[in-house]
């Protein structure tokens, strides 16, 4: 299983990789905004899995998700949006544009593997 992390915060990447390889998963890569993870995402499918932020500079989660959503090569891509406690109530609008899933941030080891089904 091959999974993107998409998120401005190097610190947050850094816990959520450690998180995913405490699951024996290692097939990570990252960007840290949504034009990076355009061509990161490009370069590196199949990815199974992206955990995308929302608020980030250049082009937020949101955008990308739609950018992706559009185009047919990645339609077997799972996009799970990691969102604040007080983004809560955007996730529905996330949702219909197409995300799969989402997390609130920080995670828990539990709640990751549950969005993972593992
Ligand atoms: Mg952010």
């Amino acid at each position: 299983m091959k999974i993107m992390l998409v998120d401005d915060s190097t610190t947050m990447r850094r816990i959520q990789k450690t998180q995913i390889n405490s699951l024996g998963i290692t097939d990570i890569v990252e960007a840290g905004d949504g034009e990076e993870a355009l061509k990161v995402l490009q370069q590196n499918m199949p990815v199974d899995l992206i955990f995308l932020d929302w608020n980030m500079p250049v082009m937020d989660g949101f955008t990308f998700l739609k950018k992706v959503r559009a185009d047919n090569a990645y339609s077997s891509v799972k996009i799970i949006m990691c969102t604040s406690e007080s983004e809560k109530s955007r996730v529905v609008e996330a949702l219909k544009a197409g995300a799969n899933n989402y997390l609130v941030k920080p995670f828990t080891p539990e709640a990751l593997k549950e969005k993972l089904g593992i």
